[in-house]
């Protein structure tokens, strides 16, 4: 979906850590399976037009703004000659590493769409991915079709008498897979990790964070929400004079459930929040008006034992509008996020309101997409791992998978190498530490044991069926693990997002195929250049296992103290600085970055550069150092990790990251680390005092 919707993330995404923030609110979590792995293809497959793909960023030496002093502005020395040359396309809101590279995917995934679509009498997922395809491209099929298929559920909701009803409502539409109002599905028990239990979710939210509810710097994004929520509702049909009065109640009502919602800082650093265990009884006291004994039985499942209701007092509020708010602002705030939700796939009129608000005013774009590269998204959030099966034979060579490997290998002992250096920690602290590294579990390019999609049925009927027909089978596919043990083989990103993540409750880390490119990685580059980019991503992952949230983590995934009170008070005072050092970022004009919200980040940061400096020192020992470009081994090891980070914002969607992402802007990440670091002064001949030389008593060592 194209809103910014936290509660349509699942459980799974919430709390792993992804590396960027890139394709934060559309990635769904997906996996499981039965078929056995297709072997990936070492060339690309025959049918890929390689020369129709856009070129991807690599490190060149031309790029370089030799103007700019490394030491003073490495930023704008690596990539300032580049973003002022390359500008942000109409149609994005960010442009840089991620994104040229998550344009790349997308030209793969055009063609293997199309050939999906052309296949006759498809199969499987051949089916499920040409179905998508030649509905959402069918714009004329769509727009004759106007608001008319959502008719049957908006006269449902017109009909809603009272709280009760409503709140049948409410379970009736969670069971297809369309739940506005909060979060729920399985995630692994924080006390114990092998096995799922539920857990409901703070939601309902249209804006991004609680904040732009109250903030006075954010009352033109919510005066402009009004504004989006009058003209949906127009276009539902609600007489205009209507939808004024009627988006004025749905923006109070949503104030309401900001109040009792966490921020995204509250949330991203206190993991602990997610776990509330509580029994379906002594929840329904909780939330007298929302029943969860009934809300479980409703949704087809076995009521638990307990489950967690994360986020109590949100879900307390809600029980209590339940009794209190007329059901006329309940009816206006389901039809908007009804209308909301499925405007991507509507008609022109509802397509082009939800680009005008949710791309043009929330994040600064200039134009819309093109329709392919929408109606990809919807393939993608419906199915994206059946794609992703198509995705991977084609653009994955094998020998990528054996080079990452390796690299891994080479990581991880750098990490061990670390952790047992480290003078700020006690033995005891270090063995807990050595004993969480020892299980880590990496998992490289594509699932090994693809999820089953046999039960997902589309057609060539309707765009918008297919995407509610995928909605409800996900949705009945992430319960059914509810209760069960935690399929260790799943992932939560499809291969064909560029990104990576860590999961703190499997102790994994997790690289898609399709960050496995340059600039991040190239099988035929030289290590400083592969060390410098996925190394430190690879670190980046493996870091987060001991940021300030996944060191609540054991080696199990089970949340457990390891630390003694004095190492965790030396641990505090090490992030402070780095929560100061960040909060001393401008980010636009009187916008400084969050230090706290951003704080876990940039712990793995800089502990992922450290440790892939430390791989690539091993792994040359003894190797000679000829410069490549006027540039030796350590050198380009930063320049590389200087042009992963390269990457330029809207200002509007600088605002939306700054204020609810736990994600520093990139350019912040390119020099945040580096500055912390004796090898990178040494690399460029800083001298102390220069910018990228942070003075001894702020420099920051952790891992
Ligand atoms: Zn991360």
């Amino acid at each position: 979906m194209s809103a910014n919707r936290p509660q349509v993330l699942l459980l799974s995404l919430a709390v792993t850590l992804a590396l960027s923030a890139c394709n934060r609110e559309a990635p769904k979590a997906d996996a499981d399976a039965t078929a056995a792995a297709p072997a990936a293809s070492a060339v690309a497959a025959p049918g890929i037009d390689d020369s129709k793909l856009p070129p991807a960023i690599r490190f060149a030496a031309g790029d370089l703004d030799t103007s700019k002093n490394a030491c003073s502005d490495f930023g704008g020395y690596v990539n300032g000659k580049w973003l002022a040359a390359n500008p942000i396309p109409g149609d994005r809101s960010s442009w840089g590493a991620f994104d040229t590279l998550a344009e790349r995917s997308l030209a793969v995934q055009h063609q293997l769409a199309e050939q999906a679509a052309a296949t006759k009498d498809a199969t499987g997922i051949d089916k499920i991915v040409g179905d998508f395809w030649s509905t959402g491209m069918d714009e004329a099929k769509v727009n004759a079709q106007g608001i008319e298929p959502l008719k049957a559920d908006l006269a449902e909701i017109d009909a809603l008498a009272d709280g009760p009803a409503i709140a049948e409502y409410l379970r009736k539409s969670a069971a297809k897979g369309d739940n506005v109002l909060f979060g729920f599905g399985p995630e692994a028990d924080f006390k114990n990790s092998s096995m799922n239990i539920a857990y409901a979710t703070q939601g309902g939210l249209g804006l991004p964070d609680r904040g732009y509810y109250f903030d006075k710097d954010k009352q033109d994004k919510l005066a402009a929400y009004e504004k989006h929520i009058a003209k949906v509702l127009e276009l539902s049909g609600v007489p205009a004079a209507d939808a004024a009065t009627q988006a004025k109640a749905v923006i109070g009502f949503e104030t309401r459930l900001a109040k009792a919602s966490l921020s995204s800082e509250q949330i991203n650093r206190d993991v602990s929040l997610y776990y509330k265990p509580i029994s379906p009884a002594d929840a329904d006291k909780l939330t007298p008006n929302f029943p969860w004994t009934k809300f479980f039985e409703s949704q087809g499942i076995a009521t638990p034992a307990m489950f967690s209701l994360a986020m109590p007092a949100f879900h307390e509020e809600v029980s209590k509008m339940l009794g209190d708010t007329a059901p006329a602002t309940w009816k206006s705030y389901l039809r908007f996020h009804t209308v909301d939700e499925a405007s991507p796939y509507l008609s022109d009129a509802f397509v082009n309101e939800n680009y005008d608000f949710n791309s043009k005013t929330m994040r600064g774009q200039k134009e819309i997409k093109a329709r392919w590269k929408r109606v990809l998204g919807a393939v993608n959030n419906g199915a994206g791992e059946a794609f992703g099966q198509m995705y991977v034979k084609v653009a994955f060579p094998a020998d990528s998978k054996a080079k990452m490997e390796t690299l891994v290998q080479n990581l991880r002992a750098a990490l061990k190498a670390r952790i047992e250096k480290l003078d700020w920690m006690s033995d005891a602290t270090k063995q807990k530490a050595l004993a969480k590294w020892a299980s880590f579990t990496p998992k490289i390019g594509y699932p090994d044991k693809w999820r089953d999609w046999s039960g997902l049925s589309t057609s060539r009927d309707s765009y918008i069926g297919n995407v509610l027909a995928a909605n409800e089978f996900n949705y009945k596919w992430e319960l059914g693990k509810i209760g069960k043990p935690v399929d260790k083989t799943e992932w939560g990103m499809s291969p064909q997002t560029v990104n990576a993540y860590y999961n703190p409750s499997q102790n994994e880390v997790v690289f898609p195929a399709a960050i496995l490119q340059p600039p991040f990685f190239d099988p035929n580059a030289d290590d400083a250049m592969n060390y410098g980019g996925i190394g430190a991503v690879i670190g980046h992952e493996m870091t987060h296992g001991y940021d300030d949230q996944g060191s609540r983590f054991g080696p199990d995934g089970n949340f457990e103290n390891w630390w003694t009170p004095a190492d965790a008070k030396g641990f505090a005072s090490r992030t402070d600085k780095l929560v100061n050092q960040f909060n001393g970022y401008e980010a636009l004009p009187g916008l400084k970055v969050n230090g706290k919200l951003t704080l876990g980040e940039n712990i793995a940061d800089l502990g992922g550069l450290n440790t892939a400096y430390d791989a690539m020192k091993m792994a040359a020992a003894g190797k000679p150092d000829p410069q490549t470009d006027g540039f030796n081994r350590d050198q380009r090891f930063f320049l590389s990790f200087g042009t992963i980070w390269r990457d330029q914002l809207t200002p509007d969607y600088m605002k939306v990251i700054v204020n609810s992402n736990e994600h520093a802007p990139g350019n912040f990440r390119a020099i945040g680390a580096p500055s912390n670091m004796p090898a990178f002064a040494a690399a460029f001949q800083c001298k102390a005092g220069d910018p990228m030389v942070r003075a001894a008593d702020k420099q920051v060592v952790i891992w």
